[in-house]
This record gives C-alpha cells, sequence and structure tokens, in this order.
C-alpha cells in the first residue's frame, strides 16, 4: 500500500517503532506468566511493574494506583460500575451529552427503567454551542442521591477540553466520586494526578503509539473499588485475567515516549494542527470549524464544509491517500449526525458535512499542505452537484 497520509490519530495511531522494538521481547522469549513462582515468570513481572510505573509517571500518579485493562471501554465500564457499586444506595448519575459510546452507552443502559441493573436516574449536562461545559449546570446538577459524575477530559470528535480540576472539586466539595475519561487527553495535554481531584481516570494504549488491546484506568489511593472482572488475584485483586505482557511493556514504552513528546504536542503537532485549520478555512467558502477555539486538543480540528456529505469528502479524500474521520469511528456505518454536534446545536446540514482531522508527532508540514492543496477543489466540486451548495456558492461569488 502506497504511504498514507494519516489524519485519524483519535481513532487510532500507528504503534510507535520504540514501542514495537520494547514488546518484542516479550512474544517470542520471555513468555512466562508473571503470577508464576518460578524465575522465569517472576522476571516478567518486574517488567510489568516497570510498566506500570512509567504509565503512573506519565499522568503523575503513584503505580499502585494504575490498574491494567484491556481497552478504553473497560476502563470506562470499570470505573462507572464500580462507583454505582461502592455508593450503594444512591441512585443517580451524572454525565454529558458529548461522552464518547463507551461511557454513554453504559450510563444509557444504568439509566433505563426494566433494564438489568438499570433504573438509575441519568442527567446528561448540555453543552454550549462550542462544545463547552457550563460548570454550573453541574452544580445544580448534583445532589445527595448522586454516586458519580462521569465527565470525559477531552472530546475524542472535536477536541474540546473540560475543565476537569473543577468539575472534580465541586465533586469533591460534596462527596461525589468524580471518574473521567481521558482517553484522548492523556499524552497530548500535561496532567498531574497528584494535584488534581480526580478519583478515576481512563486511558487506552492505541491512542498513543500503544497497539490496540490494551488500556489503563487509574485509581485514586483510598477511593473504594469494586472489581468489574472477577477471576484470579492479578493486579492486586483488582483485575482478573492472566497479564498481557507484551502489551503491558508496550503502554509503558508508549508512556514514556508519550511524556517525552509532550511538549512538541504543544508545539509543532498543534503549529501544524493550526496551518491546517487557517488553511481550509480560508480556502473553503462558508466551512467554519466545530468546537471551542482555544480549549481544545493540540492535534484536532473538526470542521463542517456545509451543504456536502462528509462521507463524499472523506471517499474523495481516500483516493488522494488523506484519511480523516467524519465523526468518532465508532459511528460511521451509520447516518445518523453526531451525537455532539447535535449537542452542540450544528445545523443539520453543517453536521452531516463535517470532518476531524487529528494529528500526530508523525504528520509533516508537506502532508499538510497536501490536503491544504487537495481538499478545496473536493469541496467545490461536491458543493457545485448538491442543490443547497450550488445555491451556496452563488451567494458566495462576489
Ligand atoms: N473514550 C474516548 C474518548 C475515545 O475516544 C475512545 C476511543 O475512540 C474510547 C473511550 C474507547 O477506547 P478503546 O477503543 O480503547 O476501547
Amino acid at each position: 500500500m502506497s504511504k498514507v497520509i494519516y489524519l485519524d490519530n483519535n481513532a487510532t495511531t500507528a504503534v510507535a517503532p520504540e514501542v514495537r522494538q520494547a514488546m518484542e521481547p516479550f512474544l517470542t522469549e520471555y513468555y512466562g506468566n508473571p503470577s508464576s513462582m518460578h524465575t522465569f515468570g517472576g522476571q516478567v513481572a518486574r517488567n510489568v511493574e516497570e510498566a506500570r510505573e512509567q504509565v503512573a509517571d506519565l499522568v503523575g500518579a503513584h503505580p499502585t494506583e494504575i490498574i491494567f485493562t484491556s481497552c478504553g471501554t473497560e476502563s470506562d465500564n470499570t470505573a462507572i460500575r464500580s462507583a454505582l457499586a461502592v455508593s450503594a444506595g444512591r441512585r443517580h448519575l451524572i454525565t454529558t451529552r458529548v461522552e464518547h459510546p463507551a461511557v454513554r452507552n453504559l450510563c444509557h443502559v444504568l439509566g433505563q427503567e426494566g433494564s438489568v441493573g438499570g433504573g438509575y436516574r441519568l442527567t446528561e449536562l448540555p453543552v454550549d454551542s462550542q462544545g463547552m461545559l457550563n460548570i454550573a449546570d453541574l452544580g445544580d446538577a448534583l445532589d445527595d442521591d448522586t454516586a458519580l459524575a462521569t465527565v470525559m477530559w477531552a472530546n475524542n470528535e472535536t477536541g474540546v477540553l473540560f475543565p476537569v480540576e473543577d468539575v472534580g472539586a465541586l465533586c469533591r466539595s460534596r462527596g461525589i466520586l468524580f471518574h473521567t475519561d481521558a482517553v484522548q487527553a492523556v499524552g497530548k495535554v500535561p496532567m498531574n494526578l497528584a494535584d488534581l481531584p480526580v478519583d478515576m481516570l481512563s486511558l487506552s494504549g492505541h491512542k498513543l503509539h500503544a497497539p490496540k488491546g490494551i488500556g489503563a484506568l487509574y485509581v485514586r489511593r483510598g477511593t473504594r473499588f469494586s472489581p468489574f472482572m472477577l477471576g484470579g488475584h492479578q493486579e492486586r485483586n483488582r483485575r482478573g485475567g492472566t497479564e498481557p505482557v507484551p502489551s503491558i511493556v508496550a503502554l509503558g514504552k508508549a508512556a514514556e515516549l508519550a511524556k517525552a513528546r509532550l511538549q512538541e504536542e504543544q508545539t509543532r503537532v498543534r503549529a501544524l494542527r493550526d496551518r491546517l485549520e487557517k488553511g481550509l478555512l480560508a480556502k473553503c467558502p462558508g466551512a467554519m470549524l466545530n468546537g471551542h477555539p482555544t480549549a481544545r486538543l493540540p492535534n484536532t480540528t473538526n470542521i463542517s464544509f456545509e451543504y456536502v456529505e462528509g462521507e463524499a469528502i472523506l471517499l474523495l479524500l481516500d483516493q488522494h491517500g488523506i484519511c480523516a474521520s467524519s465523526g468518532s469511528a465508532c459511528t460511521t456505518g451509520s447516518l445518523e449526525p453526531s451525537h455532539v454536534l447535535r449537542a452542540m446545536g450544528v445545523p443539520f446540514t453543517a453536521a452531516h458535512g463535517s470532518v476531524r482531522f487529528s494529528l500526530s508527532v508523525y504528520n509533516t508540514e508537506a502532508e499538510i499542505d497536501k490536503v491544504i492543496e487537495v481538499l478545496p477543489p473536493i469541496i467545490r466540486r461536491l458543493r457545485e452537484i448538491s442543490p443547497f451548495g450550488r445555491d451556496e456558492l452563488a451567494r458566495a461569488k462576489p
């Protein structure tokens, strides 16, 4: 396959060569079970602990606060179910309207009367037209029956960053557990959980250049916890199942790399993203940014091209080897406009024509310039064949 211009890093990322190299010996030579009594297995247990330290270091946590899981979705499910289990008697759950399906769909099931384990009272906080949360809405929603607030750190579709510190402080002042889905934030924004009022946090390896199938859940020391996966004594009885050592080692290495590259994310990647955004907004009449102009991940831009179909844009970009996304990968295949853009009140005609570009440290200026060259004629062509788009073009002409 010829080289692609990969701008879909919020869907998944390339495994870093350093990560692959780090995990390889654990697929071949060091295949022992870390729970075994013999030295062959025992030495592998030390590598698992080293990886735990690397992950803890990235997020500013203590290694014992890190539990390895299979993915971000498992971490989210574990955190939410644990909070409800340890807050027995409390029947209210707070989330937002823009969460990833890993949180949203579980909350919906929990909120359903008659579903297994359901019947919780669910509050889904709104966002404004820039995708931002109003902290006063959270204050109004919290009550003595609230077991948990689960509010994402960074939105996967728009990159909007929520004020997690304020959310956590408010929850803590009311004695309510706070979980944040930080799957998109970890490795892209600096974080020091030791100083933050966060009780639980989810992360996922494949969003930060580790392979798919490995994640972690941070659980602050002293937070009551109820395991989701029951089985052996692994992970200090908090997650049963033989540890996927190669993947854990990979996540550790990816965390170490991410920490070293945080500065680059904030400077070079941000500059590339801004170059792309400015170039497209300037060259495509009627294009508009979805999301907050500043409180945003450095790698993400979500742009609506009104009156054209996002899917058509993606297909034509694909012909040039350019990978982007129209909403989150989990919702493609559905013609429903994204629930995130709907919650922001983006008009239907614009939500349908939205494209998310998400960059990584592997992108170059030449790639960005190629997209700025290729996309405007695509939009023009699609507008010409769209009845609404033709009117729009006519209006845009002097
Ligand atoms: N949460 C967010 C914000 C995500 O973007 C994703 C993946 O897209 C997930 C959770 C799920 O993570 P995983 O694919 O590791 O299950």
